[in-house]
């Protein structure tokens, strides 16, 4: 049978590519969860994805209660969950004043962190009752919060400090905005949620691979400078930044091939490793990459499980 792979923020960039990769091979129904249902059916449309070959499913990672009725909607379809790639995120570079999910969460680290926290969590049974050959569970990660790389020691720096902020709510009393308690920045703020994303995805490996059967992933899929993430950046910064990627750090990847990237972290037979964070060689080769200190820290990634279980309520 086809492999069921749901997809969260598949309606641009990455998440749209990698939809659009799956589709194509013939083996995979793409369950496309976004926020904008309209933009998410023109996404598919043009970029020439079989009508058949997907189901969009609205998911606002803004919103527990958006997260919770998902994971419903999706159970109704009676369609088995064999992979699931939490991709969506948003980035706030030039936010002066930080946002808030309806859940009352700082908005960078809310969306790309706790809804897909939740998320994951709740669709964890959906996947170790599947039959499917090679279940996996995909977090995409970043370079950015990595600060054993040079892109990762850009400032502001990523840095969960001792997750102050995070065990005040994230909801902005106080200094709380931020994981660490400083001060709001909102660059920051996206890198500190990447390396939430990486050490949940570690966690979820020392707690449930062997149980479970599922692989768990991160990726890094290379620099994708044109995509709709940089948005809120300054025009110069947009104009500038693919050029620079693409000659000077020689990171950039073209959409297109960040998209087979992360499909073959969901269904190449090779990638069934557990626990890994993949990388790609400038010869377009998959391995293993290692994570900075702070994202590889098994205590600190223990303490913002059981810190996030408190926010989404499952603790
Ligand atoms: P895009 O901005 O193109 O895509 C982000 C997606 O997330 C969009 O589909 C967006 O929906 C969705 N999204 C944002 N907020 C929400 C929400 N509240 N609920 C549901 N969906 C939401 O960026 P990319 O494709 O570049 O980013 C995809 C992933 O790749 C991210 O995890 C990012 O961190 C990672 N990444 C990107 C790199 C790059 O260079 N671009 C490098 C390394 C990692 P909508 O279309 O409605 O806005």
């Amino acid at each position: 049978r086809k492999g069921t792979a749901i997809i969260t923020g598949a309606s641009s960039g990455l998440g749209l590519a990698t939809a659009k990769a799956l589709a194509e091979t013939g083996r995979w129904h793409v369950i496309m969860a976004c926020r904008d249902y309209l933009k998410a059916s023109l996404a598919a449309k043009n970029a020439g994805m079989e009508k058949g070959s997907y189901t969009i499913v609205h998911l606002d990672l803004a919103s527990l209660d958006s997260v919770r009725q998902f994971v419903r909607n999706v159970r109704q379809l009676e369609m088995p969950v064999d992979v699931v790639v939490c991709n969506a995120a948003v980035y706030r570079p030039t936010a002066k004043e930080p946002s808030f999910t309806a859940d009352g969460f700082e908005m960078s680290v809310g969306v790309n962190h706790l809804g897909h926290f939740l998320l994951a969590r709740e669709l964890l049974s959906d996947l170790t009752s599947s039959d499917y050959p090679s279940k996996r569970l995909i977090i995409v990660g970043s370079i950015t919060g990595n600060t054993n790389t040079l892109a990762g020691n850009v400032p502001p720096k990523a840095n969960l400090g001792d997750l102050r902020g995070l065990a005040a709510g994230l909801n902005g009393v106080g200094t709380s905005a931020m994981i660490d308690g400083g001060e709001f920045d909102g660059a920051k703020a996206y890198k500190d949620s990447k390396v939430c994303n990486m050490l949940t995805m570690q966690e979820f490996h020392r707690r449930h691979h062997e149980a479970t059967g599922v692989t768990f992933a991160s990726l890094y899929p290379g620099c994708i400078a044109t995509t709709g993430l940089f948005r809120e950046h300054v025009p110069l910064f947009r104009l500038l930044f693919p050029p620079f990627q693409k000659y000077v750090t020689k990171g950039y990847v073209s959409e297109e091939e960040a998209g087979k990237r992360l499909a073959q972290v969901v269904g190449d037979p090779s990638l069934t490793k557990s626990g890994v964070y993949w990388s790609w060689n400038k010869n377009s080769a998959s391995f293993e990459n290692q994570l900075s200190e702070e994202a590889s820290d098994p205590e600190k990634a223990r303490k913002v499980w059981e810190l996030s279980e408190k926010l989404v309520g499952l603790a």
